[in-house]
């Protein structure tokens, strides 16, 4: 055998001997979610998908919980960060100058960040999908899981690049073994596709363990389709709930249910640009305990000081001073700090 022949025989050999080691590492870690899925404030477990259930502070790249912006904006604070206090950017141009910032000193998160804004063609850049791979890749070798579970993504669907299954599995490999549970579920998607439903079913699993929904439900669909054991639904449905539990708390519950009026549209926020002084914006909410009587709080700019206030109509006593809000987010905030007052204070509507 010449030298070469035998070099190459040896690697082949020692790449079957790395296999079954991938394999077993693969799932033996990322059992447990990463330290930075815990929001910083009150250490819990954020819920997933986490871009729903918290908020990213460009500042610091801290991501924060709904339950804990609540309980701040309640207090009146909703216009700097709860973990670095910096103050909120309230456009597109200061808070990319803040990420851009952060990425000149290598944070990988701040270039994970970047790259996708890049790719949604958002903060005022021109969509820009080799910029992002750069980003991504960079950020990827810097240590940004989720950077990996994007590069996976991207490779693996073609999307926007050359698609190539090996490397897109690779970047979400590398991911789920530090507990990422997007790529966990993704590689579980991935075995499904090739057959192997046995895998798929044991990737899933860890995936719901750590309270992916969408896990949980493809094991359903792998057990009503008899690719999974009825135990393995069993277990898959008992660890589920135990992870979701783990997650909740009252503050969180009550974010879910307040942050609805923002997202739904119930708060209208509408400048008048014709007139400099008469800026106002309301927003009407009919409570169950006080059955379909709406509540109205609006905001607008007080004429003496030029001052922004968000209060009930009609009540100067229950003004919110909300500095100045200049966009639909900060008056939303506003808005949802007088409610809260309001409604803690059992103080009546106004009459109208
Ligand atoms: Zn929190
Ligand atoms: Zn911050």
């Amino acid at each position: 055998m010449s030298n070469e022949a035998a070099a190459a025989q040896a690697a082949v050999e020692s790449a079957d001997l790395a296999a079954p080691s991938l394999h077993q590492r693969l799932m033996a870690s990322g059992h447990e979610r990463p330290e930075d899925d815990r929001c910083p404030i009150c250490f819990d477990l954020i819920e997933l998908p986490m871009g729903q259930h918290s908020k990213i502070n460009v500042c610091c790249m801290k991501r924060v919980c709904h339950g804990c912006d609540l309980e701040a904006t309640q207090r009146g604070i909703y216009d700097r960060c709860l973990f670095c206090r910096t103050h909120v950017p309230d456009n597109d141009a200061s808070m990319l100058a803040m990420i851009q910032k952060r990425v000149d000193k290598d944070d990988e998160e701040a270039m994970h960040l970047l790259g996708t804004q890049y790719y949604l063609g958002k903060l005022g850049l021109t969509k820009d999908v080799p910029r992002t791979l750069e980003l991504w890749m960079e950020a990827a070798e810097l240590g940004s899981i989720v950077a990996h579970y994007q590069l996976g993504i991207m490779h693996y669907t073609g999307d926007g690049v050359e698609q190539d299954k090996p490397r897109g599995t690779h970047h979400l490999q590398q991911a789920a073994m530090r507990g990422h549970v997007g790529s966990r579920h993704g590689l579980g998607a991935v075995e499904f596709d090739n057959g192997n439903y046995e895998l798929a079913a044991q990737h899933y699993m860890i995936s719901v363990k750590m309270g992916c929904e969408k896990s949980l439900n493809e094991i359903k669909e792998m057990f009503k389709k008899g690719h999974a054991a009825k135990a393995q639904y069993a277990e898959a449905l008992l660890g589920y709930r135990d992870a979701v539990e783990d997650m909740k708390s009252p503050k969180r519950e009550e974010a879910k249910r307040l942050g609805q009026f923002c997202q739904l549209g119930a708060i209208r926020y509408n400048v008048n640009r014709s007139s400099g002084t008469s800026r106002r914006a309301t927003g009407r909410v009919a409570t169950a305990s006080r059955k379909q009587r709406g509540v109205d709080i609006g905001g607008w700019r007080e004429r003496g000081t030029g001052e922004d206030v968000v209060g009930l109509m009609g009540d100067p006593d229950g003004l919110t001073r909300a500095g100045k809000f200049n966009d639909r987010r900060n008056f939303c905030r506003a808005w949802v700090s007088a409610f809260s007052r309001w409604r803690s204070s059992g103080a009546p509507g106004p009459s109208r």
